[in-house]
């Protein structure tokens, strides 16, 4: 589209791609959305990285879905609103009938806002009367918010991501920042000029990796080696915060008792890494006077996830690296609000604002505000209900801006249980999982509504409506509200402000948020009173939990190491160009062009062992499945690890085990697979 700026206006709001948040301006022509600028906020300081400048031809492409869909006669055909809500609520009703609440799930997703996620709450728990509900984020940072709540006291990410400027060691570990977090790899190069130390410990030479001051190039699953051997050389050593630990944590002397056999000697066989470079990786992290701890799913999606992330902690206090600028223990949450669907409860266990669903107070609480009844019932994480469906206990579905078909998994799995399942899909794109539906709901796309996302550092922000949606499209808060009225719910609302109110209601930690507080700059939680100035840091002064708990954790080994007749390791994760399962981003020419196709990575030794090429063909198989790719022969991976992102379908998820889950929060192994690569025959 031509456009000269004089006939454009620009509508500020909040990216919707990965969770740093970034402010934007929509530049809008005729109803279009003709280019993104970047705005000022303190997210991103006016950064974008090319997903948010260029990737935005989603929003009016022509495959936007624009009228809601009902499967007749095994083909899906154009209905009116009134017919599908109609279809979803006489389903419901034959279902709980039949078989009782509990066999309903429904997955809200890390994409809507966060009214939009408190609505989908509303509905499951509400309306229809299950705890399961749940999203995306368990299979990203469920172990996080587990292992942090945990030995903290709050799940989230402690200090502001500019805040890492004010780090002399930045530990990186397990998270591709300059890919997957752009904008926040900006910030940890800006710290590295000014003179920030970094260590790097991840299983591939990552971008960061390079100029580093210190790489431990980790085997796949080794993580509680690495922590519990740094612990071990700092105890030793005598680099621990004495005062620290005296005065704000406990449960020290097991912690010590438990790191005591842990030394360098016994990780470096496990990670793969001199012994020597872990005691440097030790001494660097203790003795910094500031350290922050930076990661991402290379610690979370495994199973000891949530052991991962408490031996994180464990390092971070007995040290002293928390509740000061530059230092903490970092998640970088992935996507645009899953942050926001964690905090508005779109989790089994929890209602807003972490608030337990055991509790009775909650319950009460929620039953007066929302006039209904709560059940009591555990409920079913994404992990367990795409299996309970698959086993014909769970018998409808009901899924909002989510792509299970790629994003979970043991992908075959996956479409045994969506294909026995009654299936609704709510969403902006026919995507893989869309295509089984039984009824599909066309949704509005971020730049087409109103609400509010929360970035990865806690902070809420404002998503403002630039252009109409195409055809029937409605935002996910008109089309959860009709639904509630459907079933008897008040849910009159007249816009998202109006939701948001609710939600400050009964969330004390977003209380003291409000539109007119955010219209310029978003604010963190905790933030319980209208004066409240927000909270960027967090356990300040005191530790959240009141005080910092020291959690003993063993290492062991994957279970899918060491399996007969698989030699070498899978491991998956994200590029720079491509986001989650590409149903935005492959509708850019620009970025289907400088990634148009799945690879994997593959080492030169192992390449010419196999007989494989730069370029060939290859099957990589594991005890679920079978993918041909593309090889990519670098010495990015070590001999024995192959990395294939995640973001193709019939791709690294055909290879990924969904059987085995952390005990603690149920999160796959996404990032250790068995598998064999072969050179395809021609
Ligand atoms: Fe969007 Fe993340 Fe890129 Fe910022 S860094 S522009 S939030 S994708």
């Amino acid at each position: 589209v031509k456009y000269r700026y004089w006939e454009t206006k620009e509508v500020k709001t909040t990216c919707a791609y990965c969770g740093v948040g970034c402010q934007m301006n929509l530049v809008v022509k005729d109803n279009r959305v003709v280019e993104v600028q970047p705005a000022k906020g303190a997210a991103n300081e006016g950064l974008l990285c090319v997903k948010g400048r260029f990737a935005h031809d989603f929003i009016h492409h022509p495959d936007r879905l624009t009228q809601p869909l009902i499967r007749k006669n095994g083909t899906l055909v154009p209905v009116q609103w009134e017919e599908a809500f109609s279809v979803i609520i006489n389903k419901v009703e034959e279902v709980k009938q039949g078989y009782g609440a509990e066999a309903i799930a429904g997955f809200s997703s890390a994409r809507i806002t966060n009214e939009e996620n408190y609505l989908m709450n509303k509905l499951m728990r509400g309306a229809i009367g299950t705890n399961h509900i749940d999203h995306c984020a368990r299979l990203c940072h469920a172990s996080t918010v587990a292992g942090l709540a945990t030995t903290l006291g709050s799940g989230a990410m402690t200090n502001p991501m500019a805040d890492v400027r004010q780090a002399n060691l930045i530990f990186i570990t397990g998270s591709n920042t300059t890919e997957a977090h752009p904008v926040m790899g900006a910030y940890i190069r800006q710290a590295q000029k000014q003179g920030s130390k970094i260590i790097v410990a991840d299983p591939r030479a990552i971008e960061l990796a390079e100029d580093a001051d210190l790489f431990l190039q980790i085997y796949p699953g080794s993580s509680v080696a690495l922590s519990n051997a740094m612990i071990h050389v700092i105890l030793e050593e005598g680099l621990e915060n004495t005062a620290f630990i005296h005065q704000q944590t406990e449960g020290f002397d097991s912690l010590k008792a438990s790191v005591k056999k842990c030394t360098p000697e016994w990780a470096a066989d496990i990670c793969q890494v001199p012994a020597e470079d872990i005691r440097q990786a030790a001494r660097m992290y203790a003795s910094s006077g500031a350290s922050s701890i930076i990661y991402s799913m290379g610690i979370t999606q495994h199973v000891n996830g949530t052991e991962n992330v408490m031996s994180l902690s464990n390092l971070a206090l007995v040290t002293g690296n928390i509740g000061k600028p530059g230092t903490g223990v970092n998640p970088l949450r992935g996507q645009n609000n899953v942050q926001g669907a964690c905090d508005m409860g779109a989790l089994p266990i929890v209602m807003t604002g972490y608030q337990k669903i055991d509790a009775a107070e909650t319950r009460k609480k929620f039953q007066e505000a929302w006039g209904v009844q709560l059940p009591e019932n555990k409920g079913l994480t994404v992990t367990e209900a795409i299996p309970a469906a698959a086993e014909d206990t769970v018998k409808m579905l009901y899924i909002t801006g989510e792509n299970p078909m790629v994003s979970d998994p043991d992908t075959q799995h996956v479409k045994k249980g969506l294909e026995k399942a009654f299936l609704v899909v709510q969403d902006i794109f026919l995507t893989e999982t869309a295509a089984l539906a039984d009824v599909v709901l066309p949704a509005a796309a971020f730049a087409e509504k109103e609400g509010t996302f929360t970035n990865t550092e806690r902070r809420v922000q404002r998503v403002r409506k630039a252009v109409p949606p195409p055809g029937e499209a409605k935002p996910d808060w008109w089309i959860l509200s009709q639904l509630l009225k459907g079933f008897g719910l008040e849910a009159n609302y007249s816009g998202a402000e109006a939701i948001f109110e609710e939600i400050r209601q009964v969330t004390p930690s977003y209380a003291g948020i409000s539109y007119e507080r955010i219209e310029k700059e978003g604010l963190s939680w905790p933030c319980p009173t209208a004066e409240h100035p927000g909270t960027p840091i967090l356990h300040q002064g005191s530790i959240a939990r009141g005080a910092g708990l020291f959690k003993p954790v063993e290492w062991k080994a994957s279970p899918e190491l060491g399996l007969k007749d698989y030699g070498q390791v899978l491991t998956t994760g994200r590029i720079l160009y491509h986001f989650h399962t590409r149903t935005m981003t492959d509708k850019s020419e620009g970025i289907n062009q400088i990634a148009p196709h799945n690879y994997v990575e593959i080492h030169p030794a192992l390449a010419a062992s196999k007989g494989i090429k730069n370029g060939d063909e290859v099957m990589v198989t594991s005890p679920r499945g079978r993918i041909t790719v593309k090889a990519m022969v670098t010495e990015r991976v070590e001999e024995g690890v192959l990395f294939v992102p995640f973001h193709w379908g019939n791709g690294a998820n055909v290879l990924t085990n969904g059987e085995i889950l952390d005990p603690y929060c149920k999160i796959p192994g996404l990032k250790v697979s068995a598998v064999n690569i072969e050179k395809a025959a021609n």
